[in-house]
């Protein structure tokens, strides 16, 4: 079975005040889900504007993560107040969240996405972290949002920050689809793929525009986040599991197990993920091109002010055996880096990270 979108996209400058009226058909008393304090005037509108017709409309917030500590706490709300949806308004924790709860309880979810940093309001999935970050699992979800509102006025808010995450966990779909799926013999994967290369280059013309041009609101923007936060996860619809994610995700995962709670952005990680997972290609599979798209890469996470190795995601991996916590957990048995097409093991890991780490560490 695959669940490929959301039943209606409201796209554009208006799509807020386009949405009311799905709203107002689609559920009596919503429950608004969000976390970040920076986003809450934004919230305080849907809020209002929901109130304003007549709906019996309350907010919540997670305090952690999407961790299970929050989602049972709101889960328990939903149920004491009798709400018959989620209205999840955030970033990709406060989606994954609002979706996973909305599963659970079997009643719709409407994701409005507040900035461009992930798919996270298009996907079928759910991320499952500890409430210090740290990555458990991902939850496949029976459907996509019934609603998703990808409102450019509300996503134009965000740091310029968070757009630079999504470029990055976005340009990961190609490099991680084609590696793990162009021999699977299934032409709806293929596509996805091919949509994902078309994705990529988007975002390498219109990328680093739209970082720069972020308050003009220009074709580059618009294509950049909604590149970010619509194709990308159109991509895993069609594709499925294996299009989503390989090294550069197993890697991101190994990396929250050590970082800071909530210091770094979902794609900052995957970028540094996704340098790594090239020059495991590079070295371990013989790939010649994965050295130039290296280079490539680097020229634009630079540009995009993005972290680019993990002493620069403020961890010194020569330091309390983070390096050999990093490979055993990207190499752990659930890992998705065993969808590469040839064999890692924990010393690959160890040994291409040292090589990427050494030069940039000050003795
Ligand atoms: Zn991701």
């Amino acid at each position: 079975m695959l669940s490929i979108s959301p039943e209606t996209v409201i796209r554009g400058n208006d799509a807020w005040e386009k949405a009311l009226p799905q709203i107002v058909n689609l559920t009596k008393s919503p429950l608004i889900l969000g976390r970040s304090l920076k986003t809450n005037d934004i919230r305080n509108k849907i809020f209002s504007d929901l109130k304003n017709q007549d709906l019996n409309v309350n907010t919540a917030n997670l305090q952690f993560d999407c961790c299970y500590e929050d989602i049972s706490k709101i889960k328990n709300i939903i149920l004491n107040k009798n709400h018959d949806s989620v209205i999840a308004a955030g970033g990709g924790k406060v989606l994954d969240s609002g979706k996973y709860i909305a599963e659970c309880l079997n009643i719709p979810c409407i994701t409005i996405p507040l900035s461009a940093s992930t798919c996270a309001g298009w996907t079928a999935l759910s991320n499952i972290y500890t409430k210090n970050g740290q990555f458990i699992k991902d939850v496949s979800l029976k459907s996509c949002p019934k609603l998703l509102v990808y409102d450019h006025q509300f996503i134009q808010t965000a740091p310029s920050r968070t757009l630079a995450s999504g470029i990055a966990d976005a340009l990961a779909k190609w490099y991680e689809s084609s590696i793990t799926s162009s021999t699977v013999d299934d032409g709806l994967v293929q596509q996805a793929i091919q949509i994902s290369r078309v994705l990529r280059d988007q975002l390498l013309i219109d990328g680093e525009k739209a970082f720069k041009a972020q308050f003009e609101n220009n074709s580059s923007w618009r294509n950049t986040i909604e590149a970010c936060g619509l194709t990308a996860g159109l991509v895993g619809g069609i594709g499925g599991e294996k299009c989503r994610t390989a090294a550069a995700h197993a890697i991101h995962n190994a990396i929250t197990q050590i970082i800071t709670p909530n210091k770094f952005l979902h794609g900052e990680i995957v970028g540094v993920g996704l340098l790594l997972q090239l020059r495991l290609e590079e070295i371990k599979n013989n790939n010649k091109l994965a050295e130039l798209s290296i280079k490539q890469l680097l020229v634009l996470m630079k540009e995009l002010k993005l972290p680019t190795t993990i002493s620069e995601l403020g961890i010194n991996v020569f330091e309390n055996q983070y390096l050999e916590k990093i490979a055993d957990f990207s190499c752990r048995d659930k890992s998705e880096i065993h969808f590469l097409p040839f064999k890692i093991t924990r010393e690959d890991i160890i040994e291409v990270i040292a090589d990427f780490e050494q030069p940039k560490i000050k003795i």
